[in-house]
Parts: structure tokens; C-alpha cells; sequence
């Protein structure tokens, strides 16, 4: 048996493309099942659905063969015992520090201000404003980071945004891009190596869907 571990949303909805052009469909739609495993119409393999920042540790302990998670969750849980094989190029967005429209961003880092940043990306935001020598003092949330600005708990946010609509409603802006983010398969370590010969195809067809995609 092979198991998959996939989240809800974005990144289940791309993968099923790349799924179907090696064959494989789902036999439930986890978006209305309340079925955590979710068989396919290839009988070793079955799908597990966990929320997205929890893949890379389902993976990692061999509770799922491979997976499908964001560079984002992947630079912030680190991809210790992790193989990542290919970047998928789907659910794709980037990395960016947003604030208020009217925050001089560029003015406050020349002047060498504290900055306050909210975010989930605690890592990631960390890396970003060391390398840049911005001293920061790091609020983690859990949601809607957006609202932080508005109602003055940071100056600024780290977040991902593909529209940027959710920040143009709210009268935030992009005053930084960090880096692009896309989903990548990651793999167990121990798992490639003892079940190589039902990855390895797997493996296979997603970057030939891949590379078909273009
Ligand atoms: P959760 O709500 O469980 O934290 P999301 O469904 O918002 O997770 O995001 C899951 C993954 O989809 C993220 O880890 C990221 O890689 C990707 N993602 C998040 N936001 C966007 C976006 N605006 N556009 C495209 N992909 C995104
Ligand atoms: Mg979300």
C-alpha cells in the first residue's frame, strides 16, 4: 500500500489533474466526506487527508509514503528526512511583507525602526529580516493576518498572496516580495528506498503531467 497524504483546498484540487493523467481518481470527494482516508481507483494507493502544515510531519515519520506540500511548509517545518523529488508548480503564490497603504516601509527600515510583523511564517519571516538586518519583534498568528495592521498589533505582515485581492480590500499593500512558493511532492527517505518500485512510477508520472503542464 502506498499512501499519499494531500490538504484540502488549492492543493488537493491541483493535484487532481496529475493524478488523473497517471490513472488515478479518488473514490470520495474529501471537500463533502468526512473520511479522513480516501481510497483510488488504483488499488495500492490511498490518499490521507491532513491539513496542509502537518504533511511534511506525516511524512517524515513514514505515515505517509509521500505527500504533497507548499515551499512555505516546507521552509518553516525544515525537510529534515524529507526527499523532494519535484516541484509540482501548483498552488502557486509568493511570499511577501505587506502593511497599511500608507506605511513608509522603505523609510522605516533605512531609519533602522523595530518593526512589529505578524505572521504564521515565523521562520521564513525571521530569515528574511535578518539577512536584511531588520530588527523585528515576531508575532505569531494563526489566521487572517491581514487584520493585524488594520487595528495596529504590527506595521507590517508576511504572507502569501497570489491575487492580491484580500490585501487591495483591506488597503494593504505589497512593500516586499520574499520569494515564489509552489507545491512540491516530498517523499520519505525510507520509503523511496523500500518501496521503489511503486514510487518510482508514481514519481514518474508527476513530472511527466508536470512537464506537459509546462
Ligand atoms: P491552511 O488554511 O490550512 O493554512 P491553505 O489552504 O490556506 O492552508 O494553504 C495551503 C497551501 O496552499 C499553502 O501552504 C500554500 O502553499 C498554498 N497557498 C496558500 N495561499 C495561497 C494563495 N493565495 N494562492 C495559492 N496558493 C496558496
Ligand atoms: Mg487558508
Amino acid at each position: 500500500m502506498i499512501t499519499l497524504a494531500l490538504s484540502k483546498g488549492r492543493i488537493f484540487d491541483e493535484t487532481l489533474p496529475l493524478l488523473e493523467s497517471a490513472g488515478i481518481r479518488p473514490l470520495e470527494n474529501p471537500e463533502t466526506s468526512r473520511k479522513l482516508i480516501i481510497g483510488t481507483t488504483r488499488a495500492d494507493l490511498r490518499l490521507v487527508i491532513v491539513r496542509a502544515s502537518d504533511t511534511p510531519t506525516y511524512v517524515r515519520y513514514g505515515a505517509a509514503d509521500l505527500g504533497i506540500a507548499g515551499k512555505d511548509v516546507l521552509l518553516e517545518s525544515g525537510s529534515e528526512g524529507l526527499y523532494q523529488p519535484l516541484d509540482l508548480n501548483i498552488a502557486a503564490c509568493r511570499m511577501v511583507v505587506a502593511s497599511k497603504s500608507d506605511f513608509d516601509y522603505a523609510g522605516a527600515v533605512q531609519r533602522g525602526a523595530r518593526l512589529r510583523v505578524a505572521t504564521k511564517y515565523v521562520q521564513i519571516a525571521r530569515e528574511h529580516f535578518g539577512a536584511k538586518g531588520v530588527h523585528v519583534d515576531l508575532i505569531k498568528l494563526y489566521g487572517s493576518m491581514e487584520l493585524a495592521p488594520l487595528v495596529g498589533l504590527a506595521e507590517v505582515i508576511v504572507d502569501l498572496v497570489s491575487s492580491g485581492n484580500t490585501l487591495r480590500a483591506n488597503d494593504l499593500k505589497v512593500v516586499e516580495e520574499i520569494q515564489p512558493v509552489s507545491s512540491r511532492l516530498i517523499i520519505n527517505q525510507a520509503a523511496l528506498k523500500l518501496k521503489h518500485e511503486q514510487l518510482q512510477p508514481l514519481v514518474n508520472a508527476f513530472d511527466a503531467a508536470v512537464k506537459l503542464r509546462g
